[in-house]
């Protein structure tokens, strides 16, 4: 054995994810941390407990870097009991909290604490936090900075709740430049809110209106616009949910030219199809929306290539009664998705289908967001980082049952849908907290900006 660590569990599988792809491996864990990746057949001390995962692939545990948890104020909605138990069902290990549907919104310290505070025991996996930048608060961003939170999150538009106001462009030009000063990381709800107001009002049951109301070119002038305004001031910007695949050459040639910009996409997105969606399915209503088949392959190229670095849930849920089942009304119904605990296996699902292999998927789902949020712990199986782990039936098939997910309210885009990739086992730093979609007692953690 390598080190003079004590091994007290070894993890051995035929398919192990490690950064050099997947290969047969032996994963030594010493209390909470990887202590070495060996040899699937290496000689192993005698007293360590040993794990045989046989053909079940072994990920590091997925980090999801957008979760709406809503708890305290919401929690109807949803909570940190319930968001991280789907959580540790679904393979995921770290989430971390938006700042807004919760009551406080994180836009003060004060609020972050009281956040912290209400996640401390309820947490089944380990929680960051991301603060809000909203009209007002440029002198708050600093003091939040420093007491933990991995970045602030602003909206462009009206975000939905009407105590999370959006920035105006001034204001976010302010924001951006306090939040360059300390070296932060605005992440940005990027729709332009002129050509949503532009935009054919959103009602009724037909989802090609709802498109309608939300296009396109909203995304990719909210895009350019933040682009030319991180070029100006050097700062560091991240793209939230990309929906329309028409914004890919402009981030992609930002990029080439050095502007320090970031992009995630869902798996929604990149699973679900606007010409697939009925009338009146409010479940899969969310902003930016779902959009066409086309628009879908544009954005797996932009995956492929790499131009979207990161695949993230934006779990964002609501009572049923706010998705208007009755009616079937978008227009008035709350958007935002429910896949916290799907997540993995939609994504393996379509990613498999298009040629991709569980590397890609472990890049986009927890390597690249643990590299986003700056959590040098996770995000990899390799010696020194957390034993974070999730362990996969990468053959397996499920049919999605809402009433088999630990999300407060079973409401979900993905229901009935057969998916492939079923997670077996969840480990959160040397410890099994999920087996089975069953969890064990909270053994998460509040995580703090390194
Ligand atoms: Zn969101």
């Amino acid at each position: 054995m390598p080190g003079t660590e004590r091994v007290d569990l070894v993890l051995r599988s035929t398919r192990a994810v490690t950064p050099e792809g997947e290969r047969p491996a032996a994963v030594a864990v010493s209390g909470e941390r990887i202590a070495a990746v060996l040899p699937y057949d290496a000689r192993l001390p005698r007293d360590a407990r040993v794990v045989d995962l046989g053909d079940d692939a072994l990920l590091p545990g997925l980090v999801d870097t957008h979760v709406h948890v809503n708890d305290p104020g919401r929690t109807e909605w949803e909570g940190f009991d319930t968001a991280t138990r789907a959580a540790a069902a679904g393979g995921v290990t770290t989430i971390i909290d938006m700042p807004l549907n919760s009551i406080p919104p994180t836009t003060t310290v004060d609020a972050l604490h009281v956040k912290r505070r209400t996640a401390q025991a309820k947490a089944h996996v380990d929680v960051g936090f991301w603060g809000g930048a909203v009209p007002g608060n440029v002198k708050d961003l600093r003091p939040l900075h420093d007491a933990g939170v991995f970045g602030f999150k602003c909206f462009l538009l009206h975000s939905g709740v009407d105590e999370f106001p959006q920035l105006d462009p001034a204001q976010l030009a302010d924001a951006l430049g306090e939040i360059a000063g300390f070296g932060g990381l605005l992440i940005v709800h990027a729709e332009d809110p002129h050509l949503i107001d532009d935009a054919p009002p959103a009602a009724g049951r037909r989802y090609a209106d709802f498109l309608a109301s939300r296009p396109r070119a909203a995304e990719n002038t909210a895009i350019e616009g933040l682009i030319a305004l991180a070029r100006r001031m050097n700062a560091r910007v991240h793209i939230l949910h990309l929906s329309s695949s028409d914004a890919l050459p402009l981030i992609a040639a930002a990029r080439r030219e050095g502007v320090r910009i970031t992009v995630e996409s869902c798996p929604h997105y990149l699973t679900l199809k606007a010409e697939e969606i009925p009338e009146g399915a409010t479940e899969f209503k969310c902003c930016p929306p779902i959009r066409e088949a086309g628009n879908q392959d544009a954005l797996w190229g932009g995956l492929a290539d790499g131009t979207i670095d990161c695949v993230v849930s934006d779990h964002s849920p609501s009572t049923a009664d706010l998705k208007n089942f009755d009616t079937g009304d978008f227009g008035t119904a709350w958007g935002g998705i429910s896949s916290l605990q799907l997540g993995l296996p939609a994504m393996w699902t379509e990613a498999r289908r298009r040629g991709h292999t569980l590397a890609d998927v472990v890049r986009w789902m927890s390597t690249a967001p643990a590299a986003l949020a700056g959590l040098p712990a996770k995000g990899a199986i390799e010696a020194g980082r957390d034993a974070d782990f999730a362990v996969l039936a990468p053959d397996e098939t499920f049919t999605v049952d809402p009433v088999a997910l630990h999300h407060r309210n079973r409401v979900t885009a993905y229901a009935g849908r057969t998916l492939t990739g079923v997670v077996r086992a969840t480990w959160l730093r040397g410890r099994l907290i999920a087996d089975h979609g069953v969890t064990t007692s909270p053994a998460g953690r509040l995580l703090q900006r390194p």
